[in-house]
């Protein structure tokens, strides 16, 4: 099944309109999509849905989802910040969970994905170069996720690393970075959560590999953890970008399967086919 469930439309920081999209995943070969707006995380996150888009949003999912019912399955998912609203709403198929936002030595929240230069300014400003600490603000968000019974899908698990190609913050394989983000997929795992794939880094040419690293990536896999593949799409032509690298990486780190949304909740499907 080709299947993406993180995507972005024109309802938060999406470049195309949910038709647009619909009518791409079919032109490409998908069997089902699922739309992910960034949820309600205002003031932190200024992109994200407030009430009236929210409803608006929902309103065109649906209506897309009937448009479309021959040709292409459409899921209503939403991306839920840790900040922002949490959305245990059953009208939702499925809930991602992410972290983008990290609260400061100061006190003051602070997003880790919003470009190198900010990236770099807070690991030298509120950390004092410290990786490890700002590593550790990252990580003990992302723990809350286990806590979320609404949340199906852990978002970019190591998002804190969408700038750090050719390790330019600090080595990926650092034991004392991997212990931080380990303990937390040990919580994540024990919880039930699956964990992306995420190629969305890849065509916007922050990152040649997936969210998570290969090292945390086998670590789930060596500890019982599920996985699905998404694309974290923010442009139509991006929807299965890196789709192909990523089996090839779960199917190195051993899995045989992937999770996929079906009619009947999530189900594995074989990565062999
Ligand atoms: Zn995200
Ligand atoms: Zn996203």
């Amino acid at each position: 099944m080709k299947q993406n469930l993180h995507t972005h439309c024109r309802f938060c920081d999406g470049k195309d309109t949910i038709e647009d999209l619909a009518r791409t995943a079919i032109d490409k070969g998908f069997d089902s999509l699922g739309f992910s707006s960034h949820g309600y995380a205002h003031p932190l996150d200024t992109c994200s849905l407030d009430d009236e888009r929210e409803a608006a949003y929902i309103y065109s999912v649906m209506e897309a989802r009937i448009r479309y019912k021959d040709r292409l399955k459409i899921w209503l998912g939403i991306e839920e910040d840790l900040t922002g609203r949490i959305y245990a709403d059953p009208a939702f198929d499925y809930v991602i969970a992410s972290c983008h936002f990290i609260p400061t030595p100061s006190g003051e929240w602070k997003p880790v994905d919003y470009s190198p230069e900010k990236a770099r300014e807070i690991l030298e400003e509120d950390f004092g170069g410290d990786f490890l600490a700002y590593a550790r603000a990252y990580y003990r968000e992302v723990k809350k996720i286990a806590a979320r019974p609404e949340a199906d899908i852990v978002g970019h698990l190591d998002l804190l690393m969408k700038y750090n190609e050719q390790e330019a913050m600090h080595p990926f394989a650092d034991p004392e970075y991997l212990a931080l983000a380990q303990e937390a997929i040990d919580m994540l795992i024990a919880s039930g959560k699956i964990f992306e794939i995420n190629t969305g880094a890849m065509p916007r040419g922050y990152r040649s590999e997936p969210y998570p690293h290969a090292i945390l990536l086998q670590y789930i896999h060596d500890h019982g953890g599920k996985v699905c593949i998404t694309s974290d799409c923010h442009a139509r032509q991006n929807l299965d970008c890196g789709f192909d690298i990523a089996r090839a990486r779960a199917r190195a780190a051993g899995f045989d399967e992937v999770m996929v949304l079906t009619d009947n909740g999530f189900e594995p499907e074989s990565l062999w086919d």
